[in-house]
């Protein structure tokens, strides 16, 4: 008996101690004993900060002395300048492309060298990712910077503690399938960190793509969920990334390169005088150096590139890869990219797995903005420009930009299977119960995709989300509806109601007292509510605006009229010598001329001579 007693006090001892010494390692304030689950940012593309280092390891420092960032590119604009002046002026002379679009290329090779991949898709560059293999609670201030700056998950710290947020930096532009193994074993850190058994991840943009491999790669780590809240993630890619690597390109095709693409990427008349500028070249030769610099950047830099090939949506992957990775030297990025194009098919059946187990899953979904125009498909399906709704929406049925659906469309209820929900958006402009998880994703109206972070309503849900567990769908609570609508109040808030409120009242006339008390009221309903529409928040300001111009606070806007020099120039020339160089003029001008004086000729004199015979 003594025996045994010993044995037990022995054993007891052991335990005590491994237990005590397994919460010294747990790192939070709770212990694991909380109601809310850890979270961990997986952020989207240029999230994370990646250094360039010299040979020595130390970073690499600009003019500035700041630390050089790897994303997109490094642009050395003196060695570009030194590598293209010689071939610029020799093909601007000669009219003829020497070594102009070779030296592009060069600069191309050189500006993406530091985020190259090898043949098995390793980055090859001298490069540091800044990573945060702790919670936010332990990074510097300067961190905590870097990451509410790209995620402003401030409240949710608040809330939850920064002891239950985490931020899993990765490299953009290397291998995905590393990115994912990685952030599994960050998964089990957090977990053994927070003394939870479950967290939650949050997935956005890119990280939607970390999010596949993880789930096909790992499924075990399903019961490592509490939740997922997916924002804008590129469950099946971005069409603008399939074209590129298919180099099915608009700025390939002449005529929309000397008339149209430039204004989708910038105001008109700056665009029309590109356009015009362009021409010192002909256009042979534009084109010619245009194709060698998109060859080198799809064949020798982004093919390498597995990070890349996970933005490839599923339609475009097989023949993407048959055209890149066919040749044997590539059979290991091919290995690697065949294994994420499995997982991009399975995405649906594997967050439904989620969802059976009992994952709560989420999504956050911006529409309505046109892709940026740079691949040919770039209108095949709405956007939030920059990831087509398709992949974000996980399937949603939906009209283009600036469509409806047809009058006559029905409600598909591919998903939903409660006849009272009304999925349609209030503008008719998508079907919500076509997309996989129609009960807990929400959609926001004109959100552009790249300011996503900066729509308060969206951080507020999130927070929300992760924080609490009062939003389980959008029925929950009708400040968050399905249907929302894009924001930015940071000018309301920030500069346009301090003003307002700041004016004496007493000093106006009755009318624009009121008026004035009538537009601070609206701003302020509008800043302190959770639900808008698209469009709401220009009104707002315009009002605001409008009576502090009135009452004397504001200049008058000086309106000035907008130069269309350039469009009309180039509008002329285009429709009268089509997409030709200025040097190419010469002779399109003469035929103009001879056909015009042989048109009079046959018009004034041979035709009438002709009737007369
Ligand atoms: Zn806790
Ligand atoms: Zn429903």
């Amino acid at each position: 008996m003594k025996k045994v007693i010993s044995i037990i006090l022995a054993l007891a001892m052991i335990f005590s101690v491994l237990t005590v010494g397994a919460s010294a390692a747990v790192k939070t304030e709770c212990g694991g004993n909380c109601d809310t689950c850890p979270s961990i940012v997986v952020p989207g593309i240029g999230q994370s900060n990646v250094w360039a280092l010299d040979e020595n390891g130390d970073y690499l420092l600009d003019d500035n002395g700041e630390r050089m960032s790897c994303f997109p590119a490094i642009f050395d604009i003196g060695s570009i300048v030194l590598k293209a002046v010689v071939p610029v002026l020799l093909t601007l002379v000669t009219q003829h492309d020497i070594g102009l679009s070779k030296a592009l290329s060069d600069v191309v090779l050189d500006s993406f060298a530091v985020n190259m991949c090898d043949n098995n898709g390793k980055n090859t560059g001298n490069i540091e990712v800044e990573k945060y293999p702790y919670s936010v609670a332990e990074c510097s201030e300067y961190e905590k910077e870097q990451i509410y700056d790209n995620v402003p998950l401030l409240d949710y710290a608040k809330q939850a503690g920064e002891d239950h947020l985490y931020y899993f930096a990765y490299n953009s532009f290397s291998n995905h399938l590393d990115i994912v193994n990685e952030l599994y074993d960050f998964i089990q850190m957090v977990k053994e960190d927070t003394g939870h058994d479950k967290v939650n991840i949050v997935p956005i943009s890119m990280g939607g793509s970390v999010a596949n491999g993880l789930l096909e790669y790992h499924p075990d780590v399903m019961d490592s969920l509490n939740k997922v809240v997916y924002i804008v993630p590129a469950l099946d890619g971005s069409t603008i990334v399939g074209d590129l690597l298919l180099k099915d390109l608009t700025f390939l095709d002449k005529d929309f390169l000397y008339n149209g693409f430039l204004e989708t990427l910038m105001d008109e008349d700056e665009a029309r005088m590109i356009e015009v500028i362009a021409r010192i070249l002909p256009d042979q030769v534009l084109l010619k150096c245009l194709n060698a610099v998109a060859d080198t950047l799809v064949n020798d830099v982004a093919a390498n590139i597995t990070t890349l090939w996970a933005l490839c949506p599923s339609s475009a992957y097989p023949e993407a890869a048959k055209e890149l990775l066919s040749d044997p030297s590539k059979a290991e990025i091919k290995r690697q990219t065949d294994m994420y194009y499995k997982a991009q098919l399975n995405s649906d059946a594997n967050i439904q797995k989620l969802v059976d187990k009992g994952v709560q899953v989420f999504n956050i979904v911006d529409y309505d903005v046109p892709l940026y125009c740079i691949g040919n498909t770039w209108n095949g399906d709405n956007a939030d420009g920059v990831i087509h709704l398709d992949s974000t929406s996980m399937g949603v049925v939906s009209a283009k930009v600036g469509e409806t659906l047809p009058e006559d469309y029905v409600q598909a209820n591919t998903y939903c299977s409660n006849p009272e929900h009304n999925h349609i958006s209030p503008d008719r402009v998508l079907d919500a119960s076509t997309g996989l998880l129609p009960d807990t994703t929400f959609y926001f109206d004109g959100q552009n995709h790249e300011r996503t972070a900066r729509n308060d309503i969206i951080i507020s849900l999130a927070t929300r989300l992760l924080a609490t567990d009062d939003i389980t769908d959008v029925y929950s609570d009708e400040n968050y509806p399905q249907f929302n609508g894009a924001r930015d109040p940071r000018k309301i808030k920030n500069n346009l109601l301090p003003a307002a409120k700041n004016v004496d009242a007493s000093t106006l006339n009755a009318e624009d007292a009121s008026e004035l008390a009538a537009a601070i009221a609206e701003a302020e309903a509008f800043v302190n509510g959770t639900v808008c529409v698209a469009g709401q928040e220009d009104k707002i300001e315009e009002r605001l605006n409008s009576i502090l111009v009135k009452v004397g606070v504001y200049a008058p806007d000086e309106d000035e009229e907008p130069s269309d020099f350039f469009s009309k120039l180039s509008l002329w020339l285009y429709d009268n010598y089509g997409t030709a160089g200025y040097s190419e003029m010469l002779p399109i001008t003469f035929n103009l001329i001879f056909k015009g004086f042989f048109s009079v000729i046959n018009d004034k004199i041979l035709a009438p001579v002709n009737s007369l015979i």
